[in-house]
Order: C-alpha cells, then structure tokens, then sequence
C-alpha cells in the first residue's frame, strides 16, 4: 500500500502519517519525488486501517501496490532512481535516470601487479568503475577461489589511486563486514541471486549493491530480490542483466534484451547489462553491449585482460584494452541516442 501525500503536505503532516503507519504495526519507507512524497507501507497490510490514514492532513490518497515487490515499483517511486557510488576519495559517480556508468576489470584479481595494469588500462579506455572479484564463485571447487582481503586491499589503493570506485563480489553474510569496509559497491552474483540472508544482511549496509540476475530467474523473481535489499533499508540497488540459462548453447548465456524494458516500466531501479559472461567470447562482446545500451541501459559491466590467454578466470571473454577503448566509443554514441551519458 502507498500513502501518496498532497504537494504542497508540510514535513509535520509526512511525520504524523509515518508514526500511524509504525503505530499499526507496518514500516514506513518514504520516497520524496519532484513533486510529491510517498509513503510506502511494508508489512502485514490487513492491520493497516486505510480509511484513517486517508483521513489524515496532507494525504491525497492511499492506494493498493498490485505488484508483489512494493518498493521497488515504479507506483512507489515514479522517477528513475539515481544511485550515487563512491565518494570520498574517489569521485562519486552516478547510475540511473540520465547517468550511465561504465564498470570494467578483470574477472578476478590475479595478483597487485595485473590489478593495477588493468586498471590503468581500463581507465585509459574510459571505465568509470573498477571491477574485480576477491571472492569467486567458481563452478569446481578446485578452481581458483580469489585472494581474499588481500585483494580487497590492493584494489582499495588502486581505486583511490586512479580515481575510480571499486566494485567487487561478496559471497557470503560471513564476509559483508569485511567487503563493506573496502568496497565503493557489492556485488551480488547470479548464483546468489536467491540467498535470501546475503541480500537481507547487504540491505542492512548503506553500500550500493549491483544485484546480477539468477541464471533461470524471472523479472519478477529479480525484483523481488531486489525487495529483499529495499526492504531493509538500504535504497541503493542496481540491477544488472547477465543472461539466462536456456536451450541455447552457442553463447554462454542468452542476455535477456527485453528485460531491460520491462524492467523500465516496472520498476524506478537502475539496471546495466554484463555483455561478458552472457557473450562467454569476446568476439561476440561488443554487439550484446550495444544491444543492451540501445535497450536503455544504464550502462555495463565488462571483463577486460591484457593477457587473456593466461588468465585465471573467464579469459576467452575478456576484452583486450585496445578493443574497450574502441568499445567505450561507440558505446558513448549509443548513450547519446538514448538520452544518456557516460560519467
Ligand atoms: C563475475 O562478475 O565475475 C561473475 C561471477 O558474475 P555472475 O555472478 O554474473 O556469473
Ligand atoms: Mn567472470
């Protein structure tokens, strides 16, 4: 349910609605648009008395929110959400609405020495973000699993170094301290889609966390994990489209381009697609991140390696820097067609 307040309703009459909100037993969680505030109401609806909270000073109406995710809906919040990363040290870019943001790296972190070579590269090239996985989720438990706090450390000083918020992978709740103490934005990987008590403890942080869609999960399946994240507090999700399982086996995974406008009208969320893990070749990278952005995304995450060949994770589809460079580009043409711009 949503609480939509009158224009011009004074800060007193928003306080007074959130308290009988919390009073019968629901949580208020307010999203102040250009011309209104409204008050979304997370909780068990049947205590919630309507006619009394639409009796009260300020409220123009209270509506139902048909879709199952409450505050993730557009009906919550009508303009597209802007999520600011970084800050700090490192400058605070911007991803939503008109901002468009570029996160590249290698998949894991190798060792500090090709850390900071690609990020200087991918910097160069026009990468906004660094990207780089200290924990990995590795499909044989045999395969490198990352470095660890290690690499959250050289990735720190690399990010601070270069001017560039660092984005990186946590797998576990055992493990949100310690990534939230380095980390600009969380990544929650597709495999974690669904672990419910990782989004719930993310949600508890007031870290940005770029949300990967499940291999076989729905929109609204995705959603509702965002709704995980939202729902404790933590407003900052940016979803990321990565591809699906299906009968296809040409490309590692089939990138879902329609998800991108479905997502627009149902929800406010940023989403950026992952053309390398969906591609699983670099050849076939840069058409699916130019699919994704003339879908309107905002943005992309990309693998980049200068020495693909020997990488430890996922080299076939790592991008040479060259080749980003070329790509980033385009990609800013692409952007500008669209109405967006590449921070
Ligand atoms: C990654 O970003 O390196 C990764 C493992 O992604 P995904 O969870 O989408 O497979
Ligand atoms: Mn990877």
């Amino acid at each position: 349910m949503i609480v939509v307040m009158n224009s011009g309703a004074s800060q007193a009459a928003i306080d007074r609605v959130a308290s009988e909100i919390e009073r019968m037993g629901g949580r208020p969680h307010l999203s102040r648009g250009e011309f209104r505030t409204v008050i979304g109401i997370v909780g068990e609806e049947v205590t919630i008395d309507q006619n009394h909270l639409a009796s009260l000073d300020g409220v123009e109406k209270v509506v139902p929110i048909m879709k199952p995710y409450k505050l993730a809906s557009r009906e919550f919040h009508e303009e597209d959400s802007v999520i600011d990363v970084g800050g700090g040290k490192v400058p605070q870019v911007k991803v939503g609405g008109t901002h468009a943001a570029c996160i590249a790296g290698p998949c894991t972190i190798e060792n500090e020495q090709m850390l900071w070579t690609i990020a200087r590269q991918v910097r160069s090239g026009g990468a906004s973000m660094l990207r780089g996985g200290a924990f990995k989720p590795r499909t044989s438990p045999y395969s490198f699993q990352g470095h660890g706090e290690p690499a959250l450390k050289w990735m720190r000083a690399c990010g601070d170094e270069l001017g560039m918020p660092i984005c990186t992978e946590v797998m576990d709740t055992r493990q949100v301290e310690l990534v939230d103490r380095y980390a600009d934005a969380m990544q929650i990987g597709a495999r974690n889609m669904q672990n419910f008590d990782l989004l719930r403890e993310v949600g508890k942080t007031n870290k940005p966390v770029l949300l990967k869609r499940g291999l076989a999960a729905t929109v609204k399946d995705w959603l509702l994990s965002a709704e995980y994240v939202l729902s404790q507090g933590n407003r900052r999700v940016i979803l990321c489209e990565r591809g699906m399982k299906t009968f296809e086996d040409s490309v590692r995974f089939t990138l879902d381009i329609s998800s991108i406008p479905v997502l627009h009208e149902w929800s406010h969320l940023p989403v950026i697609v992952d053309p390398s893990h969906a591609a699983g070749r670099r050849e076939w990278v840069g058409s699916i991140a130019a699919a994704g952005m003339a879908a309107g995304a905002h943005g992309v995450i990309v693998e980049v390696h200068y020495n693909p060949a020997e990488a430890q994770c996922d080299g076939p589809q790592a991008l040479l820097p060259e080749r980003f460079a070329e790509l980033m580009g385009q990609l800013r043409q692409i952007a500008a067609i669209m109405k967006k711009e590449f921070a």
